[in-house]
């Protein structure tokens, strides 16, 4: 029996419930397809694609080590596996559940039902909760290992991302390791900075968003790490929020995926030039880095929803092309909330987000003249007008004024969503008139 193992968004060989399978009963042909209609979707950029290159790099050395390297093709999945199927005797297919976004959804239950149609068997293995499985060992098959299009050959767009954190399970373990030993200490994620959560914060997003570790992987790595600081309540706030963490990840992830259609914001809010600093220095930090604390993003989210009346899908898709760890289940689930939660006020949070102002001088050197006591609202200090003519842009909306307009938008709706733990504030109180103007929360 010749099993083809399609890989996703699961690209390890540790602790992969489908490889493991397929490997204890005969040959496989480990298979990943690049197709080009998901990965120049309106929800992709070519920060996403550079990381999965270099992930897929690194799969496909641990792969030949197992005995049998990745082989890589682009193109419509279906017509890429039965050209697969028609040239080796593969009876059949044993792949990951799919995590991705709508479309890759729907290709899912296509090639799902090509398999059966073409008389394969069809075996979707979820990963498993318990203890990580081991590498399987590899029986070689013969076949050309391939190459990835080029992200130019894709079709996408420059996208310069000079921080980026760097594809690769390697990567993605250093990251938990240095979580563990000593970046964690001291975390309080509910009150960290943007500058101390970047610094602190566990950063496993964009190696989970790939599958490049597995939850079981991470799980026991902090149950040990748990055992080992019993008694040091330095390390109590980081170890909780991490497990904490997982569990609304694996929630997010079995949750239907909501996810509105449309194309992504342009102007200033997507630009970073609203003259709100701490609003433009979140958007900038996401570009130059592809990554953003939690409350900064959701605070983006609802400055574009409520303040600037965007609709979600078009602020969805902004923040997803600029997030290295764009994961859909999570991501949309995130931008309903927004939607649906708390509309904050962005100067009085974004003091809290940097109340010293170091965030805002890193990525507003605009502002550099202007002193601390203003920083978040230079408009309010008379001499910032002269100062920042021409450098930065005056406010497009009053911060106060815009909440209280959302809020009155909000008081005419059924609220619909209450109980979001990771967003501060006051709930907004059930009651509905359905006449007068109403923000759009189609999804
Ligand atoms: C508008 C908006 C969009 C978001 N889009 C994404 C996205 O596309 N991809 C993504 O991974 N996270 C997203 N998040 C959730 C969260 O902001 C990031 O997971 C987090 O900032 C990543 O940093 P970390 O790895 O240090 O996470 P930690 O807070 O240390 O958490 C550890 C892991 O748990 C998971 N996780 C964290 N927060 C959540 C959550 N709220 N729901 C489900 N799982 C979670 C992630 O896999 C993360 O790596 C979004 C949040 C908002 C408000």
């Amino acid at each position: 029996m010749l099993s083809l193992v399609w890989f996703r968004r699961d690209l390890r060989v540790q602790d992969h419930p489908a490889l493991s399978r397929a490997a204890s009963e005969g040959p496989v042909l480990p298979v990943y397809i690049a197709d080009p209609a998901l990965l120049a979707g309106p929800d992709s950029s070519a920060r996403h694609f550079a990381f999965l290159e270099e992930s897929l790099r690194e799969l496909r050395e641990d792969l030949a080590a197992a005995g049998q390297p990745l082989i890589l093709r682009a193109g419509d999945p279906v017509e890429v596996l039965a050209r697969l199927k028609a040239k080796h005797r593969v009876t059949r297919i044993v792949t990951h559940p799919e995590t991705g976004n709508r479309a890759a959804r729907d290709r899912f239950t296509a090639v799902a039902d090509w398999a059966r149609e073409a008389g394969l068997e069809w075996l979707v293995l979820a990963e498993g909760q318990g203890v990580p499985l081991p590498v399987p060992m590899l029986e070689p098959v013969t076949e050309g290992t391939g190459v990835l299009p080029s992200a130019r050959s894709l079709g996408l767009p420059e996208d310069p991302c000079p921080n980026r954190q760097r594809g690769g399970r390697s990567a993605g373990l250093a990251m938990l390791a240095s979580y563990l030993a000593t970046r964690g200490q001291g975390h309080a994620p509910g009150s960290a900075t943007a500058l101390s959560a970047e610094r602190m914060g566990a950063r496993l997003s964009p190696y989970m968003a790939l599958g490049l570790i597995s939850m079981a992987e991470i799980r026991a790595t902090l149950a040990e790490a748990r055992a080992e600081r019993r008694g040091q309540p330095e390390w109590a706030g980081a170890l909780r929020a991490l497990a904490s963490q997982l569990n609304a990840r694996a929630g997010a992830h079995a949750a239907p995926l909501i996810q509105p259609e449309g194309t992504a914001a342009t102007g200033p809010w997507a630009e970073g030039a609203t003259g709100l600093p701490y609003v433009d220095a979140a958007i900038r930090a996401l570009k130059a880095t592809g990554w953003l604390d939690h409350r900064s993003r959701a605070l983006l989210a609802a400055v574009g929803l409520h303040h600037l009346r965007l609709d979600p899908a078009s602020v969805g898709l902004h923040l997803a092309r600029l997030s290295t760890d764009y994961d859909p289940a999570i991501h949309w689930r995130e931008i309903q909330r927004a939607a649906q939660g708390r509309i904050p006020d962005p100067v009085a949070l974004g003091r809290k987000l940097d109340p010293d102002g170091s965030f805002l001088r890193r990525w507003l050197p605009e502002l550099a003249r202007i002193p601390d006591a203003h920083l978040h609202a230079p408009w309010l200090w008379p001499r910032a007008r002269r100062l920042l003519a021409g450098r930065y842009p005056e406010p497009v909306l009053d911060p106060t004024q815009a909440a209280r307009e959302a809020r009155a938008i909000r008081a005419r709706m059924a609220p619909v969503h209450e109980d979001d733990p990771l967003i501060e504030g006051p709930r907004i109180p059930r009651r509905r008139r359905p006449d007068g103007p109403q923000l759009s929360l189609d999804f």
